[in-house]
């Protein structure tokens, strides 16, 4: 009998979160969906853990895109 291992390697960080402001939300979500190729989990960051910059600008980060 042949055992057979299958190895699914997963494509990017497998851990991915993006922070991004309200402009950058569709950038960021382009990005995780060419990263995971899934459909990514798009949050709003509560008000007291804002604490991180957007991405792609110098905006407080409102948003995380997460798979
Ligand atoms: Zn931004």
């Amino acid at each position: 009998m042949v055992f057979l291992l299958i190895l699914i390697k997963k494509k990017g960080d497998c851990n991915l979160k993006i922070y991004c402001c309200l402009e950058h939300t569709e950038l960021a979500l382009d990005v995780a969906v060419d990263e995971i190729e899934l459909a990514p989990v798009f949050k709003e960051i509560d008000e007291n853990e804002r604490n991180h910059t957007c991405e792609y600008c110098e905006n407080l980060a409102l948003y995380t895109v997460e798979n």
